[in-house]
């Protein structure tokens, strides 16, 4: 059974949220079609082009006509991203990441076309004074061909492989944009009473969280940040594109990939979980946004081999500033002898019942906790930055860590993971 209490402590979780890159092992590596990725490359400058200049009818005349569905979507969309302000913004298509991925069923869906391809697109932005690095999103436009000309007419038709092509806030309205010195809040109007209304001390509270930050990551980030509101919890699943229990969960710090250099992490945003988010005392929303705001700090010196206990657990005692009250369900865990001693794995971060969920993000808290305690703020500060830097390259994330362990610390990662259980056994 899960107590009230406990079930609103594991509702008040807040989960790292990077976008997973599609598949690489798709049967589809066809060639585009003769003559069509030149021509569909500049198709697509001049769509970007249109939402650089916010020339609706310029935008329009790069849709297929035939698709009125999407023709009314894209209308509403072009419509909506005119509360963005865009610093750049650009799409390309990738062929070489997956090929053509048009199959005869998708080829059906466009009688009387000459010709039917779905690369990659990526869409490429910056909101101007956000992102100092472009976001990279993934989408799935459908391009056919009638009469010689491409044109755009549909993004959904691979939803069925679960590429779903990105979808932002905007995508489903017009937005309200709130502003403090560091944060740019985005929600649709609110119309009727099932939106979550966040008064006027919110953004102090992002704020006041910053602030708090400040104190425990000194790495180098960018220290703007944009949180996004979204209408229903069926708005934030599509924006996630995850089928985990978002009812654990009430706030994401999310980012997207560019790999035009490697592996980077862009496009930082928080998203808050409208359902999860309602019932919060202002102490809450603190730590809410101080959690988030820790994993967007690191993201600049994260890295793929990066577990999830560290981030969870660094997030975790930065929003609670180390205060030992926040480790009181751990700490019963313990003394009930309920606790099994070892690191939480990364699925436990996201599987199970919500109580059990709490108490990964409860060990990882610890873990951190007795990390910083035994060794200092700034020697945590320089073996994150030291796993972070490995690209990729073979091992395994407890391969790496181990090393960067023992290079920072001198400790072995076995012997952190014993050390840290006997240190809380005995507390
Ligand atoms: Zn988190």
């Amino acid at each position: 059974m899960i107590n009230r209490t406990t079930k609103m402590a594991a509702g008040a979780l807040a989960l790292i949220f990077v976008v997973t890159l599609a598949p690489t092992a798709l049967p589809a590596h066809a060639a585009p079609p003769a003559g069509a990725a030149a021509a569909i490359d500049e198709l697509l400058e001049r769509r970007a082009e249109a939402v650089r200049i916010r020339d609706k009818d310029a935008f329009m005349a790069t849709i297929d006509p035939a698709s009125e569905r999407f023709v009314e979507r894209q209308g509403r969309l072009f419509d909506a991203m005119r509360s963005v302000d865009f610093a750049s913004y650009s799409l390309v298509t990738k062929w070489e990441r997956f090929g053509d991925l048009v199959r005869p069923s998708d080829k059906a869906r466009y009688p009387g076309a000459e010709d039917v391809a779905i690369p990659l697109t990526e869409e490429r932005y910056r909101i101007a004074g956000f992102d100092p690095e472009e976001a990279a999103e993934d989408l799935f436009y459908t391009f056919v061909k009638r009469d010689g000309e491409w044109s755009v007419a549909e993004d959904t038709d691979l939803d069925d492989l679960a590429l779903f092509s990105a979808r932002h806030l905007w995508d489903r309205g017009a937005l309200e944009p709130r502003r403090s010195d560091h944060f740019l809040q985005w929600q649709h109007p609110c119309s009727g009473e099932n939106c979550l209304t966040l008064g006027a001390e919110f953004l102090p509270l992002a704020e006041s969280g910053l602030k708090r930050v400040d104190e425990y990551w000194h790495g180098p980030w960018t220290r703007r940040v944009i949180v996004l509101v979204p209408s229903s919890q069926g708005e934030l699943r599509r924006m996630l594109q995850t089928s985990i229990d978002l009812d654990n969960f009430v706030a994401f710090a999310y980012s997207t990939i560019d790999l035009a250099h490697g592996i980077d992490f862009t496009g930082h945003r928080i998203i808050l979980n409208p359902n999860a988010f309602e019932v919060q005392t202002r102490e809450r929303v603190l730590t809410i946004l101080t959690h988030e705001l820790a994993h967007i700090a690191t993201r600049d010196s994260s890295g793929v081999f990066i577990p999830t206990w560290i981030e969870e657990g660094f997030a975790e005692v930065t929003a609670y500033d180390r205060d030992p009250s926040a480790l009181a369900f751990f700490d019963a865990r313990v003394e009930a002898g309920e606790f099994d001693g070892r690191l939480p794995k990364d699925f436990e971060f996201t599987t199970g019942d919500g109580t059990e969920i709490y108490m990964s993000y409860q060990e990882a808290q610890s873990a951190i906790s007795y990390f910083i305690e035994r060794w200092g703020l700034d020697r945590f500060e320089t073996f994150y930055v030291r796993l972070g830097r490995v690209g990729i390259s073979p091992g395994t994330s407890s391969y790496h860590v181990d090393s960067a362990l023992r290079e920072t610390i001198g400790v072995s990662l076995a012997n952190f993971a014993s050390a840290w259980a006997r240190a809380s056994a005995r507390d």
